[in-house]
């Protein structure tokens, strides 16, 4: 959680118009007060979840919606989001960790990044503890090594060609931030990892964050 001071928005309305931009932009809200500067100028602060802000991309879009906005200060947590070493060594108990890692990005580069990550993991995991023996082919390498694993986080139904986690550790429960694109790239990674499962492409075809029941995740592959 960090909290943005913003100067110049004195008006009656300012806080809403600027609550409504940064909503639009993608951003949770937390707490949001009007203060006295001690100047007789009035301060709006506001708490955004996240743990990063790109700062100046901010400022430029505060000053486009009026120009008396001025962004004075961005407070909080601008770091401290574990490493990808750090998740890799907790799995499977990253769910928290992944979480922290999500908010240190924003919203538009978030899913991308939860992707990249969790494929580096995957890919890390299967070296690990799956790459013994003979390689195996898909769909057996998906039923033998790729939902075995993904069980050590939570319940898994799987077909041949799809893996739904109904109540996936990853999704925000609607009030945090949702990191099902990490599974994403967790099995990406993993199944890229294998020698003979390294054609395979994995999709998130429902999420609870969108709506849907469960989460699942489409794998299709060559035969
Ligand atoms: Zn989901």
């Amino acid at each position: 959680m960090i909290t943005i001071t913003i100067s110049g928005a004195d008006k009656t309305g300012s806080l809403a118009r600027i609550s409504t931009l940064l909503v639009r932009k993608g951003f949770r809200l937390g707490a949001q007060q009007v203060a006295e500067s001690g100047y007789g100028a009035k301060l709006v602060k506001i708490s955004l979840d996240v743990s990063q802000v790109d700062k100046v991309k901010l400022a430029a879009e505060l000053g486009g919606l009026n120009p008396d906005f001025r962004l004075v200060s961005v407070e909080g947590v601008q770091s401290g989001a574990p490493s990808i070493k750090e998740m890799a060594e907790r799995f499977p108990d990253i769910a928290p960790l992944v979480r922290a890692y999500a908010e240190s990005f924003s919203p538009e580069t978030r899913d991308q990044e939860l992707f990249q990550a969790g494929k580096k993991i995957g890919a890390f995991h299967y070296e690990k503890e799956w790459s013994f023996g003979s390689p195996l082919k898909m769909p057996v390498a998906l039923r033998r090594t790729l939902v075995p694993a993904l069980e050590k986080l939570a319940k898994v139904d799987a077909t041949d060609t799809s893996i739904t986690l109904p109540d996936s550790p990853l999704w925000g429960g609607g009030n945090q931030v949702n990191c099902c694109e990490f599974l994403t790239g967790f099995m990406q990674g993993f199944l890229e990892a294998g020698p003979l499962t390294n054609n395979a492409r994995v999709q998130k075809t429902a999420c609870r964050a969108k709506g849907d029941s469960q989460c699942t995740y489409a794998v299709s592959y060559d035969l």
